[in-house]
């Protein structure tokens, strides 16, 4: 009867799926179709989850010529062995916990996101119950912070000494002709050796394309953080640009481990462990920001003047692009939240947001609002939204005032 039903809903899809090709949707309704097509996907990832253990348990895939319980579902869902196994794995793990069972069965996961909460149930006992109330509202990229921060917390100093110096024992640059042209390249580090470099070639793939986005190029920060990393080199290292900043709270650079709950990352480049964030200490132009409760102090070494409070207030606030479900922590741009900078916005905390170069574009010229307090943003539409032909437009004409604005000086 269930699996008649369920025969019955899929015959419904996939004669509505025979239409879609036929149809002459408006914009808003081939999108609003996609999102429901999405959900779709996401009920079936669901089922599969739920079920598939049982498949497994019995060994009634060998009935259909399969070896392993990875092969069949591999076969029926159309990917990779490991990938099935990862599956199976994920859907396993699920069955032990009831919250899981429940988020499943409301076909609430799709089968990343259940992946990542169930790799977050075998860190820590309950660990999926940290992870799960974040699916729906953060990006993919905020949940494995989320795991980073889980996994970081039950290791010890020793463990991630041990971690610290595996990556040593692999660091590697690497580089070879592409057979089609140019240079390709790898490498890979030490994320303290990596901090004392990086906002030197951020700060500058960021002038260098701020520079060549008012003269009318569109490429991407990818593009210039070569540039960079290359303008770097020649110049002989990173010289006295900015310097790396730390975030990280009192009890953990006490106890010189992760504290639970607490947080040790790097601004930009991710969790790192206290003993590779302590190594930073002194070093040249590094800055401290040490959370203490509530409480926000700011450790600086003697080469940098002590930054304007709000500004450290606001990095330790956000930690990643100020909309909801974004993630992006790379290359973050302060926005004025009310009052736009060139109509002389006040530089207070709660009118100050970081946000990435995407959601601040859609709130400078495509109309988008960012609404209530950090952190409970709300991202608000305009009533009538704009295309992203039309923000791209809109930021190119503000770029080309902005140049007369300077050229003609006040
Ligand atoms: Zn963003």
């Amino acid at each position: 009867m269930f699996v008649d039903e369920l025969e019955g809903l899929v015959g419904q899809g996939r004669s509505l799926l025979q239409r879609t090709k036929d149809q002459c949707l408006r914009p808003d309704d081939a999108r609003r179709s996609v999102e429901w097509f999405a959900e779709l996907e996401k009920i079936g990832a669901s089922g599969v989850a739920l079920l598939s253990p049982q498949v497994v348990a019995d060994g009634s895939f060998a009935k259909e010529g399969h070896g392993t319980g990875a092969d069949w579902l591999g076969a029926v869902t159309g990917t990779s062995p490991s990938a099935a196994r990862k599956a199976l794995k994920a859907a396993s793990m699920a069955e032990q916990s009831p919250v899981l069972q429940e988020a499943l069965a409301k076909g609430e996961l799709s089968s990343s996101e259940l992946d990542l909460v169930a790799q977050a149930a075998a860190i820590a006992p309950k660990g999926e119950e940290r992870l799960l109330p974040l699916v729906g509202k953060a990006s993919p990229a905020e949940l494995r912070d989320e795991l980073s921060n889980m996994r970081a917390e039950t290791r010890s100093k020793e463990v991630a000494h041990e971690r610290r110096s595996r990556v040593h024992r692999n660091r590697h640059f690497r580089w070879r002709q592409d057979p089609s042209g140019g240079i390709r390249g790898e490498f890979f580090c030490d994320e303290a050796a990596w901090a004392r470099f990086a906002p030197s070639v951020e700060s500058r793939a960021v002038a260098l394309q701020k520079e060549a986005h008012r003269l009318g190029s569109d490429e991407s920060l990818d593009a210039f953080r070569m540039d960079a990393l290359l303008d770097l080199m020649g110049e002989g290292g990173a010289g006295s640009a900015p310097g790396a900043i730390v975030l990280i709270d009192a009890e953990s650079l006490r106890q010189g481990s992760m504290a639970p709950g607490g947080t040790c990352e790097i601004d930009g480049i991710g969790v790192v462990s206290v003993e590779a964030a302590t190594e930073l200490l002194g070093q040249g132009n590094v800055q401290f920001i040490v959370k203490d409760g509530v409480d926000i102090r700011t450790v600086t070494s003697a080469t940098r003047t002590i930054p304007k409070r709000v500004e450290t207030a606001l990095i330790a606030r956000d930690r990643v692009c100020a909309v909801p479900g974004c993630g992006a922590r790379h290359g973050l741009q302060i926005d004025h939240r009310d009052i736009d900078f060139a109509d002389d916005g006040p530089s207070e905390l709660n009118n100050l947001v970081r946000l990435c170069r995407t959601h601040h574009d859609l709130k400078t010229h495509g109309g988008f609002r960012l609404e209530g307090e950090a952190p409970d943003w709300k991202w608000i539409p305009p009533a009538q939204p704009k295309s992203a032909g039309y923000i791209a437009r809109a930021r190119r004409l503000a770029a080309i005032k902005a140049k007369a604005r300077d050229r003609d000086g006040p």
